[in-house]
């Protein structure tokens, strides 16, 4: 039997990968300090939603930052907050 090599699987989204979102996206993630666990505390705790994105567009500060040239609105990151800190507000009225 021939030995195959192990290679662990690894990859790095980041922005610009899928481009600059533009004029199509409907509604946008918007955080709430008062409830998200890193921003209440100055501390490093959770970052869910940063492991989560598909796009790769939240960085890690004093809470999440989210780079809205590149953050498509899939709301995957207001699903999996733990303490429901993410809103998902109509472009519209943002
Ligand atoms: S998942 Fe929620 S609580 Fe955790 S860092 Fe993101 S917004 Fe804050
Ligand atoms: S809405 Fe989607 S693309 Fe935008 S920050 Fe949340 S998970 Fe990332």
């Amino acid at each position: 039997m021939a030995k195959t090599k192990k290679v662990a699987a690894w990859a790095a989204p980041g922005p610009g990968d899928a481009g600059k979102t533009g004029l199509w996206r409907t509604q946008r993630p918007v955080v709430d300090p008062e409830r998200c666990t890193p921003a209440k505390k100055k501390n490093d705790a959770c970052y869910i939603c940063w492991l989560v994105c598909p796009d790769g567009v939240i960085s890690r500060g004093q809470g999440p930052e989210i780079d809205l040239e590149y953050c498509k609105g899939c709301s995957i990151c207001a699903e999996e907050c733990p303490v429901d800190a993410i809103s998902m507000v109509d472009e519209e009225e943002a």
